[in-house]
């Protein structure tokens, strides 16, 4: 089933976010990791995709494989497209239609000077276009509340965002956020500039001090003056940190869902005590 079909039967939508584990061995760990993930009943996981490299991304696709066949639950592939051919992609889309797999994430990736750009694709509605006339992939798009951080301004942002889903792409998911007003006036923006597909807020509970440097300095999250407190005296103590961090998130979305969010994409961190100490506080509200 596409995804898009999920978000026409039920909202809010419920997704986990996880990647491959970077060695070979690791990948059994993530046995346990879906084994709990899969108890928490999500109705689609997504899975990361590196900038580059075959065994990096054969992964993705195994572990996608395996979220289908052994846990029953759609997965959502996300592809990269600025370092692959046009033939690249095709193979891995023609894996995936053989799995059964029909979803995708398309995405341009970051600009990674460690990969060659094989000018193929520019952006990711280029991307979209193209899985969309590969078959009958439900392609989704990614979408940053804070504006993208190449992007001129938000308004050019958008515009962008709108040929992404005029070539399209069938739902959005957020880069994380932590202001959720910063969520809600951007999906406003959203929806004046006549983009109606759903979009899912994407969710990171902040639960250890190197998430927060890297947040700041990776997607440009603001970080609000109560996130900053709650951080700032937690931060040289693990377990509080994880406490306050999870029930900052939690806060988040118990709002998100009182405003009829339509989805809530939770980064795992493949971390599934994560997803379901979240679950767990939001488990009649769903
Ligand atoms: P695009 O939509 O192509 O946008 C990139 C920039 O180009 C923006 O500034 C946009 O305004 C501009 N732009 C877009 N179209 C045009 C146009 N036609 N003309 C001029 N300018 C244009 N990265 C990974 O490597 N692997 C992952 O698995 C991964 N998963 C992600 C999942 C989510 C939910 C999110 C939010 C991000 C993810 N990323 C991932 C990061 C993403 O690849 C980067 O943020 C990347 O810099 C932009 O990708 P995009 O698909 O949003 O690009």
């Amino acid at each position: 089933m596409t995804i898009e079909k999920i978000f026409e039967e039920k909202r809010p939508v419920l997704s986990f976010e996880i990647f491959p584990p970077k060695r070979a061995e690791a990948l059994k760990s993530i046995d346990e990791t879906l084994e709990i993930l899969s108890s928490l009943h999500p109705d689609y996981i997504s899975v990361t995709f590196g900038a580059g490299g075959s065994s990096v991304n054969n992964k993705t696709v195994e572990l996608a494989k395996k979220i289908k066949n052994e846990y029953n639950i759609e997965p959502l592939v996300h592809l990269t497209c600025l370092h692959y051919t046009k033939d690249e992609i095709r193979r891995i889309l023609d894996e995936l239609a053989e799995s059964g797999i029909n979803n995708v994430l398309a995405l341009r990736g970051d600009i990674n000077p460690d990969f060659e750009n094989k000018e193929d694709f520019k952006y990711a509605s280029d991307l979209t276009a193209f899985v969309k006339g590969c078959g009958s992939f439900g392609v989704a798009g990614a979408c940053y509340p804070e504006t993208h951080i190449e992007a001129k301004d938000s308004v050019t942002d958008i515009k962008n965002l709108k040929k992404k889903v005029d070539a399209g792409a069938g739902h959005l998911i957020s880069q994380l956020f932590f202001d959720n007003d910063v969520f809600y006036s951007f999906v406003e923006k959203l929806r004046i500039a006549g983009i109606d597909v759903p979009v899912s807020a994407g969710i990171m509970p902040v639960i250890n001090k190197a998430q927060i440097e890297r947040m700041v300095s990776l997607c440009g999250a603001t970080l609000p003056e109560k996130f900053r407190r709650i951080t700032h005296k937690y931060e040289d103590n693990k377990e509080a940190l994880f406490d306050a961090g999870m029930v900052y998130a939690i806060n988040q979305v118990v709002e998100l869902l009182a405003n009829d969010v339509e989805g809530i994409h939770l980064y795992t961190m493949n971390n599934p005590h994560v997803a379901k100490k979240l679950c767990d506080g939001i488990r009649n509200l769903l």
